[in-house]
């Protein structure tokens, strides 16, 4: 296919390494970046740790356009709908956008608790404006709770604690991370959560908010107690943002369903977290949501509208900071895998945790060891070393 003009949706992560993977690999066509946002791209995972904490201002986050990337940016006018047939785009403020081929990087939207948009002091963190809000809030409260006890919302209640805040953190299951982490590590997590001062009350079910005046006061669990808060943020999982494909014939099922070479249709893509693709390794279909999967996927996006015929299979990789511990997660380690120290110690509070299920390693965990779990993740999928290496 000839190949003059390139659009992609979602000005952020994943869009923009999926143009600039385009102009490395010599595409010299026309390219439009459409976003929905006014900001230019920026990095997210600052957001719930630097930013939040002011330790970093937003403008040093964000995302570099190299002069060389060539294209234009449109902003502020999200898109509205997709007609896969002509690969036509149509905007809010009424552009129509035609493209040999449309990149779908339009990320997730978070979910929130019911009553929260009309409730002053209830936040949800995706975007730059949430952070920033969520920060002028947590700089004049005396008490937060964090609802959400998954990656995010671990996150923002060791920022919100080391800020000084009395914090709570809520949530169904019972440690912070135990879905993604596993028994062990989630433990560790806990305690390390509970050794800075943050009060865990988790492994029940979240009721709702509570309100007065219009302005939160507490968070309501299960059990009828309310937590008392001056400000909330709820962090219970976020949606592929899909909306606007409504209608166009396109499959979605949590994601933009797509083959394993990200195509959706003929000439349509899917990068990011709003992309779910058959990984042909693990023979699912798959979507992630991590920084690290957004660049590594716009490259093979890039690679197959170039013409190749890759398909995705990566290792998914993640990592989280809290407190002191700069947690790296590679492959699966999640709770269904038996997890066993392999390097450092815990008490030492430095060590590599290897995930195994049924002989065969599934995932590699480093809590501030990350050389030493990366040396471990060409193990992932294969049978289970019976003889250790010596420790480098
Ligand atoms: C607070 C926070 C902290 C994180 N921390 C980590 C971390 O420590 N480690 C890690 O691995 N990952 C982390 N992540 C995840 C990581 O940031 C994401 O995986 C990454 O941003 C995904 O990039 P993306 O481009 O697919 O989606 P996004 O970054 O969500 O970008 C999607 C873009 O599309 C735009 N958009 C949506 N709908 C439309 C539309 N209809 N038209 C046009 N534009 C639209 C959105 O406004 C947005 O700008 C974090 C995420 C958040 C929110």
């Amino acid at each position: 296919m000839l190949l003059s003009h390139v659009l992609v949706v979602g000005a952020s992560a994943a869009g923009l390494a999926t143009a600039e993977a385009l102009r490395r690999k010599g595409y010299e066509g026309r390219l439009t970046l459409l976003g929905g946002e006014l900001h230019p791209p920026y990095d997210r995972p600052p957001l719930s740790k630097q930013v939040l904490a002011g330790a970093r201002s937003p403008d040093t986050v964000r995302l570099r356009t190299s002069d060389v990337l060539d294209a234009e940016l449109l902003l502020g006018d999200p898109a509205v709908g997709l007609d896969p047939r002509t690969r036509t785009v149509r905007t809010a403020s009424g552009r129509e956008l035609s493209a040999d081929a449309v990149v779908v990087a339009t990320g997730l939207r978070p979910r929130t608790l019911p009553g929260a948009q009309d409730t002053a002091g209830v936040h949800v963190l995706r975007t730059l404006d949430d952070a920033l809000a969520l920060r002028s809030d947590l700089l004049v409260a005396r008490r937060a709770v964090v609802v959400g006890e998954g990656v995010l919302g671990s996150e923002i209640a060791a920022t919100a604690r080391s800020m000084g805040l009395d914090v709570t953190l809520a949530g169904p299951r019972p440690a912070p991370m135990l879905a993604q982490l596993g028994p062990l590590a989630a433990g560790l997590l806990a305690e390390l959560h509970t050794g800075n001062g943050v009060r865990l009350r988790l492994g029940g079910a979240v009721a709702g908010l509570e309100a007065a005046g219009g302005r939160v006061t507490g968070v309501r669990l299960g059990t009828g107690e309310v937590l008392p808060a001056d400000v909330v943020a709820v962090a219970i999982g976020a949606e592929p943002a899909t909306g606007w494909l409504a209608g166009s014939g396109l499959r979605v099922d949590d994601g933009l369903v797509c083959d394993s070479r990200c195509r959706a249709a003929e000439g349509i893509y899917a990068v990011g977290d709003v992309a779910a693709w058959h990984h042909e390794l693990l023979d699912t279909t798959m979507r992630l949501e991590n920084r690290t999967n957004a660049t590594e996927q716009a490259i093979v996006v890039a690679d197959n509208i170039l013409g190749a015929d890759r398909p995705y299979v990566p290792v998914p990789y993640f990592w989280t900071d809290q407190f002191d511990a700069r947690i790296q997660a590679h492959g699966r380690p999640g709770p269904d895998a038996e997890a066993t120290v392999v390097d450092g110690d815990l008490a030492g509070g430095r060590f590599v945790l290897r995930y195994a299920r049924d002989g065969r390693v599934t995932g590699v965990l480093g809590w501030n060891m990350p050389r030493q779990a990366r040396l471990r993740r060409p193990e992932i999928g294969g049978p289970v070393p019976s003889l250790e290496p010596s420790a480098p």
